[in-house]
């Protein structure tokens, strides 16, 4: 589950709070509580897993990893993959 850095725009309060990406996002700051939560775009417990991970937050028109496809045995020399 990945944690996310936000920053109350009010009172500069700074939180890391971690939840599904479905989960909706806190708004609230808990030190004033105003809805002035704005996540940040850097989060310090945020981990890349694997090569085989991207975000898909990038919403910018940047350029997307290239995905090979691979053979399941990944040799392909099993009946799978010969055929
Ligand atoms: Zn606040």
């Amino acid at each position: 589950m990945p944690i996310y850095a936000y920053k109350c725009t009010e009172c500069g309060h700074e939180m890391d709070v971690m939840h599904k990406i479905d989960d909706a996002a806190p708004t609230d700051c808990p030190a004033c509580g105003r809805p002035a939560l704005a996540k940040q775009l850097s989060a310090a417990g945020f981990q890349l897993k694997g090569s085989g991970y991207y975000a898909t937050d990038f919403k910018n028109g940047g350029a997307k990893p290239a995905e090979a496809p691979s053979p399941a045995c990944g040799t392909g020399a099993c009946p799978a993959c010969a055929g």
